[in-house]
């Protein structure tokens, strides 16, 4: 299903333009119009999910199948160095357009970016409980 009103489905579908790098019956891969880093591109299903909680998982596979390739051939094409592949689901996790995406952000020596996170401390406690919760 398409979202009449969700701009990643035109795009994914060309009703929108992009400059795409890759494109199957179920995928389009797109440059991202504000780059992390040179060739951060997006993987995009051209069905409407949400997010991870909503889409199936042969598609979060599909999509994960793709980043890859891609990983790959930016290695080869763009001279990369590394690859972040990063995927956010909800505000709080810094999600801005709510259709499923895969982040693939290339990375270069010295490119000057981070996207890392703070390590915290947690008990053996604290861990037990997480586990015994996931159970
Ligand atoms: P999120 O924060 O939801 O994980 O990522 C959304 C990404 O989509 C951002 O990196 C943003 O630059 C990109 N973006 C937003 N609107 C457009 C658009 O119209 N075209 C393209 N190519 N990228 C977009
Ligand atoms: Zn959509």
């Amino acid at each position: 299903m398409k979202d009449q009103n969700c701009i990643f489905c035109k795009i994914a579908n060309g009703e929108i333009p992009s400059r795409t790098l890759y494109e199957d019956e179920r995928y389009r891969v797109i440059l991202d119009l504000g780059p992390a880093t040179k060739g951060h591109a997006l993987v995009l299903p051209k069905e409407h999910f949400a997010n991870i909680y909503e889409i199936p998982a042969e598609w979060a596979a599909g999509a994960m199948e793709i980043g890859q390739k891609m990983a790959i051939l930016m290695k080869e094409r763009l001279h990369t160095d590394g690859a972040n592949l990063v995927q956010n689901n909800g505000e709080t996790a810094g999600q801005t357009v709510h259709h499923f995406h895969l982040h693939i952000i290339p990375r270069y020596k010295n490119d000057g970016q981070r996207i890392l996170w703070k390590p915290g401390k947690a008990t053996d406690e604290e861990l037990d409980a997480i586990v015994s919760a996931m159970k």
